[in-house]
């Protein structure tokens, strides 16, 4: 074997993610979970390995995604990564949509069922979970997180970090007026977004409202 890809996370996430990788990979290609805390040996008959061990590895041709939900953890372990110099790839299923004119960061990672549709641009990190999409002219910064089943129509920017749970709905904006969410806001799952959300805030219901500042 002559190329090495880690799987950082081997959770619930991880083993999602595994098959995606497979699906590219060839029998030149070895791949290992890497985890800080996973006990486990082995994990859907897929090494589990430290970063240390990950590192120490003597196939020099390393490469390396994160699949772990938490944004906070993804930036922090994908700078690790970059800094010591492993490449991280962008993985896509094989039923992934991407249609035309797209932009979409390092480390990304689109899950089966997901489309992306015409000139919109994601930053670093991002994780489409299944069934998601994304519209035309949107702009994502880095490592927002869409869970399950996210519909964001077109001209809506969401800020770095942001997390949009399972089913939520975001209308779509104009191009003089983006529908905006903010930097490290959370749509609470089945939420229907019309308005923009403030950094920070949390935002759930039909039509979606802030919980955070209802309950001060
Ligand atoms: N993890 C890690 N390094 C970190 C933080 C987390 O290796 O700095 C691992 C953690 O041990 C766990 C996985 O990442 O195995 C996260 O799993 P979790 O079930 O919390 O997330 P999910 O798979 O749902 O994204």
């Amino acid at each position: 074997k002559n190329k090495l890809i880690g799987i950082y996370g081997a959770s619930g996430f991880g083993r999602e993610v595994l098959p995606l990788v497979r699906e590219k990979s060839n029998e030149k290609i070895e791949i290992k979970f890497i985890d800080d805390g996973c006990l486990d040996k082995e994990l859907n008959e897929v090494e589990v390995v430290s970063y240390e061990k990950f590192l120490a590895n003597p196939i020099a041709d390393k490469s390396a995604v994160v699949a772990i939900a938490d944004s906070n953890i993804r930036k922090k372990l994908l700078e690790r990564l970059e800094r010591d110099g492993i490449s991280i790839p962008s993985i896509t299923a094989a039923n992934n949509v991407v249609l035309d004119f797209n932009e979409l960061g390092e480390g990304s990672i689109l899950c089966p069922f997901t489309t992306i549709t015409s000139n919109a641009v994601i930053g670093k990190g991002f994780q489409a979970n299944i069934y998601s999409y994304v519209a035309h002219d949107c702009v994502l910064g880095d490592y927002v997180t869409f869970a399950p089943g996210v519909k964001c129509n077109g001209n809506v920017h969401i800020d770095d970090h942001a997390y949009i749970g399972t089913g939520a709905i975001i209308k779509q904006g104009t191009p003089d007026k983006p529908l905006v969410i903010g930097e490290g806001a959370v749509v609470g799952m089945g939420a229907v977004v019309t308005k923009s959300v403030k950094p920070g805030d949390v935002v759930f219901g039909v039509p979606a409202k802030s919980i955070k500042r209802a309950s001060k």
